[in-house]
C-alpha cells in the first residue's frame, strides 16, 4: 500500500531520486516471516520509511543529489539505517536533498526540485525536502533527515511535519556523507512526536564506528510523551520571533504556542539571547571551511563520476567541474579562501571564537529556562525559484535553526497551524544537550 502510495504523489512532488520497491518487498518479507515464526519482532517492524540519500544504503545508489556521486553505490549502510532495518522497518526509497546538503530549498539537487505538498508550485524547504514532502504527502510515515544547518527542522516547517535535530553525537554520523563534520546530525521526519521519538529511539546510541559518537544515550524518549509541560519553564526567545524579516502570520503563530504551553502549565518567560544573531556570518564560515575539505576526495579517482584528462590534475578539474554544481562550488571557494594562509585567523578562526560566544550564550539562557522557544523559519514556504538568484536570501532561511547547530544541542520543529494563507507554521523548541525528552514532552503539547 505504501509504494503504491509513493508512485501515486511521485509524479507531481519529485520526492525520490531512487525508489527501492525490492528492498522494501524482502524486508516486509523477512518481517512476516518473523511474524509467522512467532519471533519477537522489532519497536519499528513493519513500517515503511524513506532515508535521505547522503545516508548510505548498501546496493543501493546514494548520491547525495549531485552528478558526481550519481553512479555510486556504497558498499555499506549506514548505521542509522542498519539500526532502522534492524528494528524491523521498511526502506522504500531514498530521498532527494539539495546537493550534498547545501541548501534550504532542495533546488539545488541535480536531479530536479520538490515540490511541497500544500502548494506544489512552492518548495518544501531544505536540504531533507524529499523527506519532509514525502511525509506531509502522507505517503510514507516515517523519513531520516540530517540537519547540518537546520535541513531537518526548516523542511519540516515549511511542509507541516515534525523534524527533530538530536544532540550532536547521539545519533552515529557513520555511513553519513558529510557536509560540515562537526555540525552534521541524522534526525526523524514525521507526521507527530510520538512517531519521531520512536524512530529517533530506534537509531540513537553509541556507535565505535563513529569517534564523535556520544557513549552515553540520551533516551528512550518516547517514554516522555505523555509527561507534559507543568513546572517547566520556557524561554520565549525574543530574537526567534521578533526578527527582522519574520512574517507576522508565523510570529502569530509562535506566541499562540507560547499561550498554549502556559495553559499546559509551564512557566513561559521573555528572554533575549542577542548573540543568536552571529549564528549565520559564523556558520557561513565554518561550514563551507568544513565542506571544502570533505569535498576534496571527490577527485575522480575514489568515488563516482570521472571525466578524463591528458594528465591527472586536468581530469581532476573536469571532473570536479562537470560533477559539482554551482552552490556547492560557491561552498568550496568560500571554504578554502575562509582557511588559506593570511585569511584564517581573520575568518576561520574568528569564526570559531563566534561560535564559542553563541555556546556560552546558551548555557546562560538554560541558567533560567529549561527549554526555548521561537519560530522555525522567518517565513512559510516560498514559491519555486523565488531565492535561487539570491543566495544570502536563501541563506536566510535558516537563520533560527542554524545556532543549535553550532552549540551541539537538539532541537525540534512542531507543525501549529497555519497562516492566513494556509501554509503551515512550524515553531521551535530549543533544549539543552541530551534534554530530547523534554523536547518531546513540550512538541506532544503543541499537537
Ligand atoms: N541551509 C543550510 C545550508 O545551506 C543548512 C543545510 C543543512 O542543514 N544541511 O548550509
Amino acid at each position: 500500500a505504501c509504494l503504491e502510495a509513493v508512485e501515486q504523489v511521485e509524479g507531481q512532488l519529485g520526492c525520490f531520486v531512487t525508489l527501492t520497491p525490492e528492498l522494501a518487498r524482502a524486508q516486509a518479507e523477512a518481517v512476516d516471516a518473523q511474524v509467522a515464526a512467532g519471533a519477537p519482532l522489532g519497536p519499528l517492524a513493519g513500517v515503511p520509511v524513506a532515508v535521505k540519500d547522503n545516508l548510505c544504503t548498501a546496493g543501493v545508489p546514494t548520491t547525495c543529489s549531485s552528478r558526481i556521486l550519481a553512479s555510486w553505490r556504497p558498499p555499506y549502510d549506514a548505521t542509522a539505517v542498519a539500526r532502522l532495518v534492524a528494528a524491523g522497518a521498511v526502506v522504500v526509497g531514498k530521498t532527494n536533498l539539495d546537493e550534498f546538503a547545501m541548501g534550504s530549498s532542495t533546488e539545488t539537487s541535480a536531479f530536479g526540485p520538490t515540490r511541497n505538498p500544500y502548494d506544489p508550485s512552492r518548495v518544501p524547504g531544505g536540504s531533507s525536502g524529499g523527506s519532509a514532502a514525502v511525509v506531509a504527502a502522507g505517503a510514507v510515515p516515517l523519513a531520516l533527515g540530517t540537519d547540518t544547518g537546520g535541513s531537518i527542522r526548516q523542511p519540516a516547517a515549511l511542509c507541516g511535519v515534525v523534524g527533530l535535530k538530536p544532540t550532536y553525537g547521539a545519533v552515529s554520523r557513520y555511513g553519513l556523507i558529510a557536509f560540515a563534520s562537526s555540525l552534521d546530525q541524522v534526525g526523524p521526519l514525521a507526521q507527530t512526536v510520538g512517531d519521531a521519538a520512536a524512530l529517533l529511539d530506534a537509531i540513537a546510541g553509541h556507535d565505535p564506528m563513529d569517534s564523535t559518537s556520544l557513549p552515553e544515550g540520551v533516551l528512550p524518549c518516547h517514554r516522555a510523551l505523555d509527561r507534559g509541560v507543568a513546572g517547566l519553564r520556557i524561554g520565549l526567545v525574543r530574537e526567534l520571533v521578533e526578527a527582522e524579516g519574520i512574517e507576522p502570520g508565523v510570529r502569530r503563530r509562535v506566541e499562540d504556542a507560547a499561550e498554549a504551553l502556559a495553559a499546559a502549565g509551564a512557566a513561559v518567560e521573555p528572554i533575549s539571547v542577542p548573540e543568536l544573531a552571529l549564528g549565520l556570518p559564523a556558520y557561513y564560515l565554518i561550514a563551507p571551511a568544513e565542506a571544502s575539505s570533505n569535498l576534496a576526495r571527490y577527485d575522480g579517482v575514489r568515488y563516482g563520476l570521472r571525466v578524463d584528462g591528458a594528465d591527472v590534475e586536468e581530469m581532476q578539474a573536469r571532473t570536479r567541474a562537470a560533477g559539482f554544481g554551482p552552490e556547492v562550488k560557491r561552498r568550496i571557494l568560500l571554504g578554502t579562501y575562509a582557511l588559506s594562509a593570511g585569511y584564517y585567523d581573520a575568518y576561520y578562526a574568528q569564526a570559531q571564537r563566534v561560535r564559542t560566544l553563541i555556546v556560552r550564550a546558551f548555557e546562560r539562557a538554560y541558567e533560567q529556562a529549561d527549554l526555548l522557544l521561537g519560530a522555525t523559519t522567518p517565513t512559510t514556504a516560498f514559491p519555486l525559484g523565488a531565492k535561487v538568484e539570491d543566495p544570502l536570501a536563501m541563506y536566510l532561511s535558516d537563520v533560527f535553526t542554524i545556532p543549535t547547530n553550532l552549540a551541539g544541542h537538539p532541537a525540534l520543529s512542531v507543525p501549529f497551524g497555519t497562516d492566513e494563507a494556509g501554509l503551515p507554521v512550524g515553531v521551535q523548541l530549543l533544549a539543552p544537550a541530551l534534554a530530547e525528552p523534554s523536547l518531546v514532552a513540550a512538541g506532544a503539547v503543541l499537537e
